[in-house]
């Protein structure tokens, strides 16, 4: 069996076609079927690695390493599908193959187009995901807004497999957005506009998502149906919800699953919906609750640490706890009256996450030694790992001038540093230390408590490393060296000696985490951020 849905959106942008496109994966992965995603960008970047958190959100790491869309985390949250580069696609890898082919003589004389040219290679890159073995439903997810310019072509490409794999193989769902005007008034006529849109390109949608604040009513849905040619049926209200991980039992409860199996000619199966049902019920119902600060920089645009805080949130499905994120711009910490006590009185625990770039790098520093010293759970996560040792350098060995060779070339003390033979790499795109590899973890310590295991599997995303020149000197001043690559050559986490729970971990531990399945380290700090929630009501 081999299906594919489209996933478009209609009206504007960021109404949460990732959400719905994975929402439809966990509830198609409920009911047995395998379930592959790929995720169209429509922009020039070759891939997302370039890009400002602050124009793109985060940068979601896959397993081999490539540096994509958001998005993908969205897939890994709700779905098992393996993630790696071919589930990413954007305009500049297509220009870029077809200009490299082009330069090569492969089109012999032809004039290149982007219909048929740009339009095949869009598809051939669906298709190896869409043909690889044992799939059975494919959904492609088009970024951007319907009429937008740069979508055109990858929209072309949709119209075209939807001809030729036939119209019950190949199914098109368009997210729209459903406003109420002032006093409450619901309108239909962006969602009947947007539908057009997609019309007049070729495309007849089988399903709508219509985005709005609140469940709309059987009259509503029925205008729109009538308006669009969707069968009643297929018009989906995509009401806003407590948390994402509730979007799937929406759907489930509105059918749309088993309409989209209906329409592919698909017998359906049992659907089994009980871990997500255990998951909303958790996070509406916690049992107990914390306060975790995030001390970072880029912390005005939410997506810029999303995986984080979807990260956090499932440390407290595991242990049953409600997460309350209080985001705190490290800038803040660094002014000379900076009430430290007055910031951090509520919190049960530190995280410091990765970043990139000199700005906020002291107000790190002195989170750090705030949870060091004041004995706060902490977790540092990569840049976070390598603020750990900075301040550990600085305060406890001494050395005053420590830093990363990241952004202080001369001090006498670059604790964290590149590696030789990285010292002359010029280029920016993909050139970090990108994707997965193997840590082993050293016997009683946080991160071996963890994960249960010496060795561990994550992904990483950096270019610097503890400095190997003061890594015997770290440990002589108690420094924890919790685990290292393989081969030992490298740091890949560090604790602090006599601290209830203190772990830096080199890798990004946040884009393995499932609502179903928290990653280790995520579960682990919860927990005894709970239990220092604990103590801290117990004294007063
Ligand atoms: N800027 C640091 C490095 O490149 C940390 C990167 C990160 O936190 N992802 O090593």
């Amino acid at each position: 069996m081999k299906k594919l849905v489209f996933v478009t959106g209609g009206v504007c942008s960021s109404l949460g076609k990732g959400i719905a496109a994975s929402s439809i994966g966990a509830l198609m992965e409920s009911r047995g079927f395998t379930v592959r995603m790929v995720k169209i960008d429509p922009y020039l970047n070759v891939d997302a690695g370039t890009m400002s958190p602050y124009q793109h959100g985060e940068v979601y790491v896959t397993n081999d390493g490539a540096e994509t869309d958001l998005d993908l985390g969205n897939y890994g949250r709700f779905t098992s599908c393996p993630l790696s580069r071919a589930n990413s696609i954007t305009t500049g890898q297509v220009y870029k193959n077809v200009i490299e082919k082009e330069r090569a003589g492969d089109f012999l004389g032809r004039t290149v187009q982007v219909i048929p040219h740009i339009t095949d290679e869009i598809k051939r890159r669906i298709l190896a995901v869409a043909e690889s073995p044992d799939t059975d439903i494919t959904i492609v997810e088009i970024g951007g807004t319907v009429g937008d310019m740069e979508s055109v072509p990858f929209l072309e490409a949709a119209r075209q497999l939807i001809h030729e794999f036939g119209r019950a193989n190949a199914l098109s769902v368009h997210v729209t957005l459903v406003p109420a005007v002032s006093g409450g008034e619901i309108k239909t006529k962006p969602t009947q506009h947007a539908v057009k849109e997609l019309q007049e390109i070729g495309i007849q949608p089988d399903a709508l998502v219509l985005r709005s604040k609140d469940p709309l009513e059987e009259g509503i849905r029925r205008k729109i149906s009538s308006f669009t040619n969707v069968e009643f049926e297929g018009v989906i209200s995509g009401y806003d919800c407590q948390t994402i991980y509730e979007v799937p039992l929406v759907y489930f409860q509105q059918k749309l699953d088993a309409f989209l199996l209906k329409k592919m000619n698909v017998e359906s199966r049992h659907a089994d919906l009980a871990a997500w049902r255990q998951v909303v019920e958790k996070v509406k119902h916690p049992a107990a609750r914390v306060r975790i600060g995030v001390v970072g920089k880029y912390m005005e645009l939410h997506d810029a640490y999303k995986s984080v805080w979807e990260a956090l949130g499932h440390g407290g499905i595991a242990n049953n706890a409600g997460v309350e994120i209080v985001k705190i711009d490290s800038g803040h910490l660094e002014a000379p009256d900076a009430d430290l006590d007055g910031i951090f009185a509520a919190i049960d625990g530190i995280l410091v996450p990765g970043g990139f770039g000199e700005r906020g790098i002291e107000g790190m520093v002195i989170a750090a030694r705030y949870a060091r010293e004041r004995k706060i759970p902490y977790f540092g996560i990569c840049l976070g790992m390598q603020i750990m040792v900075i301040e550990y350098a600085r305060d406890v060995l001494g050395w005053a001038d420590a830093h990363s060779t990241e952004f202080v070339k001369t001090s006498a003390h670059p604790v964290v540093s590149l590696l030789e033979e990285q010292i002359d790499v010029k280029a920016y795109g993909g050139t970090m230390r990108l994707g997965a590899s193997e840590s082993v973890t050293a016997p009683d310590t946080a991160i071996r408590r963890a994960y249960g295991a010496e060795r561990i599997v994550e992904r990483h995303r950096h270019r610097y490393e503890v400095a190997n020149a003061v890594r015997a000197d770290l440990q002589k001043a108690g420094l924890v060296i919790a685990a290292t690559t393989p081969d030992g050559s490298l740091v890949e986490a560090c604790e602090w000696p006599g601290h209830p729970w203190a772990l830096g971990v080199q890798f990004h531990p946040e884009f393995t985490s499932r609502p179903t399945k928290a990653n280790p380290i995520f579960k682990a700090f919860i927990a005894e951020c709970v239990e220092a929630a604990k103590r801290k009501s117990a004294k007063k």
